[in-house]
């Protein structure tokens, strides 16, 4: 591991233009990632650009920094980039158009899913709880100071990505970097603040409809989001609702799955799992990636009835195999 981090230190010393990037449909680890490190290489004197070819979600938009330093694809096109630095994507589709301009710099990967493809010149791939704590160990090493803003806003990642670090990938690793940030003036209680009190009062109305379509399989809880339900509440889709984290705190439900309309007929499917079942694998199979028990994958259909009945009888199956 220090190794590869020695190695991306020799890149970012080679060079002064650096292009730090996301990935699409961006969360706060992602947000939190592509920020810490822009913001890092800027205190090291680097012309830094932070760029993610998404639009960024409403709850995430508010965020100190966000708005200033992450800029969308058109504002990258005449950056000249020497080095691009990726954070917490996968694999290429992931970070969008941004990927055709690996052809013309050196490149880095940095990131904690397992199912990660290894895409960059440089790959850092570990098995942390988020990105964030490996940008965090990467600043650490280029010995970059961190102010209460710096503090925050790498806390950000750390906090989402652990679900306030409650899920199973909070290790000792994420309280001691949690306690190191909030020494040099991190603010949990704000962040917190920004991501769980800060509510859509639409969200809460949508997530009734949500309830009326929620269907259950055996211990598979799934339901949906289409675009005419955000109509109704007239909620963007850059700032639809994640309600899967409700659907698995249901008793005795192992796998929560929602499928949710980005744009017509496409569909986001998002799932977790409880204990025991890998939801990986199901997003492998059908073309996206993530974690054993956060993971997703994109699909464009016209019949989501058959789409949702696809993907439970592929978990159904795999849960076999588990007997
Ligand atoms: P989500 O359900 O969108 O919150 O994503 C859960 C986890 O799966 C996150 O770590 C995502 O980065 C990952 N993930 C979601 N969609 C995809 C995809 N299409 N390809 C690869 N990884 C994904
Ligand atoms: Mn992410
Ligand atoms: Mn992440």
């Amino acid at each position: 591991m220090i190794r590869t981090i020695e190695s991306i230190i020799g890149e970012i010393n080679k060079v002064k233009n650096i292009l730090v990037v996301g990935h699409i449909m961006p969360d706060g680890d992602d947000i939190s990632s592509v920020l810490s490190l822009t913001m890092g290489l800027e205190k090291l004197g680097k012309n830094v650009r932070g760029v993610i070819d998404w639009e960024i979600p409403g709850y995430l938009e508010e965020f100190p920094y966000v708005k200033e330093k992450i800029k969308s694809y058109d504002c990258i096109k005449e950056f000249p980039a020497e080095l691009i630095i990726s954070v917490d994507a996968s694999s290429p589709d992931r970070i969008g158009r941004v990927y055709d301009h690996f052809k013309f710099a050196r490149s880095v990967v940095i990131d904690h899913h397992a199912t990660n493809t290894y895409f960059g010149n440089i790959n850092w791939v570990d098995k942390f709880g988020a990105t964030a704590q490996m940008v965090l160990r990467l600043n650490k090493m280029l010995e970059i100071e961190y102010d209460k803003d710096l503090s925050t806003v790498n806390l950000l990642g750390i906090a989402t990505d652990t679900g306030f670090f409650k899920y199973s990938n909070t290790d000792a690793t994420i309280f001691k970097d949690v306690a190191w940030l909030v020494d040099k003036g991190g603010d949990i209680g704000f962040i917190s603040n920004m991501i769980l009190e800060n509510k859509p009062y639409e969200h809460l109305m949508l997530y009734k409809d949500f309830l009326d379509e929620m269907r259950f399989d055996d211990n598979i809880a799934y339901s949906h989001i289409t675009l005419d339900m955000l109509k109704k509440y007239k909620i963007p889709p850059k700032d639809s609702p994640s309600f899967v984290g409700e659907l698995r705190s249901i008793k005795g439900v192992e796998v929560a799955i929602t499928f949710s309309e980005a744009e017509p007929n496409v569909y986001h499917v998002s799932m977790r799992s409880k204990n025991w079942f890998d939801v990986s694998k199901v997003a492998v199979h059908f073309g996206g990636g993530g974690h054993p028990r956060a993971a997703g994958f994109s699909k464009e259909t016209s019949d989501l009835k058959k789409l949702e009945k696809d993907v439970v009888e592929t978990i159904k199956l795999l849960m076999e195999s588990y007997k």
